[in-house]
C-alpha cells in the first residue's frame, strides 16, 4: 500500500526541483516548462504550477507524513 506515497514523494520532489530550476520539465506532459514570474508554464498542455501553491502542499505533505 506503499506505492501511493512513493507517488506523492516523487511529486513533491518534482515540485521542488521545479520551484528550484533544477528541473523544468511539465509534471503533466513532460516537455520542458518556463518560469514565469512565480508561476511555472507548460507551453505544450497550458498546464500551469503556482510557485506558492507548491510550498503549500509540501508543506500539508510534511504535517501528515508521519
Ligand atoms: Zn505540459
Amino acid at each position: 500500500m506503499g506505492e501511493a506515497t512513493s507517488l506523492i514523494r516523487t511529486l513533491d520532489q518534482e515540485l521542488g526541483a521545479l520551484a528550484r530550476g533544477a528541473s523544468l520539465e511539465c509534471l503533466v506532459c513532460g516537455e520542458f516548462v518556463l518560469s514565469w514570474g512565480r508561476e511555472i508554464r507548460c507551453l505544450e498542455c497550458g498546464s500551469r504550477i503556482s510557485v506558492a501553491a507548491m510550498s503549500a502542499s509540501r508543506q500539508s505533505a510534511t504535517s501528515t507524513a508521519g
